[in-house]
């Protein structure tokens, strides 16, 4: 796997594509700098060694065309102050306005351009703007995972023009590695926690791990189709009526696996969709007409936490249950402590994908677990078992 440690950067000009697309407020000012934080590591590795650095990146929806409100340029200062070197701020994306900027960089400066999506060739992967984009640096470096998914110009077909001189970013070899290191070389017991909504949203995920796992924990809303599946009485909870064969041959391949499923056996019910809902623990497959279950109940936790703890690599995907209720966040915050304990005990875990990633962040998890990803669609597509455009492009 190529990497920043294979080249010396010395005199060179790294382009770099980041995933600066980071939330504005009204003031445009940015209300999480996190993607910017991810990206620093790559930036400051290529500059200590003596390189310069041109840092391409979209920025919203701009959909093809200029606009202030989708500028790169409101974000230079906090990049600046983030990296700790002054970044330069190119208006020209492509073309010779950009070339000047870039060649003139010297070594330790750092140039951004603007918005890659103010160009509908960057979405629509168009040659020639690939082609343009690459006049500006002399080793192509993809640190952008949270867009690895996408084919665009500047993700995938730039990296043609390199030749060889082209590899990933730090971020991007901690997302590849922290999804190796659960599919591929995982210390075994391997556990699954898949959560979230629906099983027809998760189900690529699962059959791709059920390979390389020993136990899957199904949680979440997801939980209702597999308990009616098997007969039981779901009341009035999320459940896909269409899904329930799905989910019974869920069940016969993990068998063929040998992967032990577990599936909540009570559950916190409401009467209600809401935080001031009447609630009442119950059975999973007794839930009556008018209740709905919307949280793991407290004998469904304590199994789920014999296996995460003597599990050795942990995968969580997905809350298990309606976490952004406060009265139904207790079991998703008992799965955080959980993995966070499985983590100190010298487990490896990789939260990923999604509402899961909201939901360490939001109940301060994210430290306390080996890896959190910071590309939601991108996780979700490497767990599905999907080639990225974005790092095939690299690996050719
Ligand atoms: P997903 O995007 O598929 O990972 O689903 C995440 C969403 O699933 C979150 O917004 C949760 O509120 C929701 N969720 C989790 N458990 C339940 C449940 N028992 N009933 C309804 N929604 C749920």
């Amino acid at each position: 796997m190529k990497t920043v440690s294979s080249f010396n950067f010395n005199q060179k000009r790294a382009l770099i594509r980041v995933d600066f697309n980071v939330p504005l407020d009204a003031e445009k000012q940015i209300t999480d700098t996190s993607r910017i934080e991810a990206a620093k590591p790559t930036i400051m590795h290529i500059l200590e060694q003596g390189g310069s650095v041109v840092l391409m990146s979209h920025l919203g929806r701009p959909g093809g065309k200029p606009s202030n409100d989708f500028s790169l340029s409101h974000i230079v200062d906090r990049v600046s102050e983030i990296i700790g070197v002054s970044v330069q701020f190119s208006e020209a994306t492509i073309g010779h306005e950009a070339e000047k900027a870039a060649s003139a960089l010297a070594p330790g400066k750092v140039l951004l351009l603007e918005n890659l999506r103010f160009f509908n060739e960057e979405t629509d992967g168009d040659e020639s703007f690939a082609e343009a984009l690459s006049k500006l640096g002399d080793i192509y470096v993809n640190d952008a995972f949270g867009t690895a998914h996408r084919a665009h110009a500047s993700t995938a077909i730039i990296a043609k023009y390199f030749g060889e001189n082209k590899c990933f970013g730090l971020l991007m070899e901690k997302e590849i590695r922290a999804i190796e290191q659960v599919l591929k070389t995982g210390e075994k017991p391997i556990t699954a926690i898949m959560g979230g909504s629906k099983v027809s949203s998760k189900i690529t995920i699962i059959e791709n791990v059920l390979p390389a796992i020993d136990h899957l924990i199904v949680g979440g809303g997801m939980t209702y189709t597999f308990v009616k599946a098997l007969g039981g009485s779901v009341g009035d909870s999320i459940c896909e009526d269409d899904k329930l064969d799905l989910a019974l041959s869920i069940l016969e391949k993990a068998k063929e696996h040998n992967v032990t499923v577990h599936i909540p056996v009570d559950v916190i019910a409401a009467d209600d969709f809401s935080e001031n809902a009447n609630t009442k623990i119950v059975d999973s497959n007794a839930i009556e007409a008018g209740w709905q279950g919307l949280d793991a109940g407290p004998k469904t936790l304590e199994q789920f936490e014999k296996v995460i703890l003597a599990s050795k690599t942990l995968l969580w995907n997905g809350p298990v249950g309606v976490f952004e209720m406060n009265a139904f966040a207790g079991g998703t915050k008992a799965i955080g402590r959980f993995v966070q304990a499985a983590t100190e005990n010298g487990a490896f875990s990789l939260v990923g994908g999604g509402d899961s990633v909201s939901a360490v962040k939001q109940f301060g998890f994210s430290d306390k677990v080996s890896y959190v990803s910071t590309g939601g669609g991108a996780m979700l597509e490497s767990l599905e078992g999907r080639t990225l455009p974005g790092v095939a492009a690299i690996l050719e």
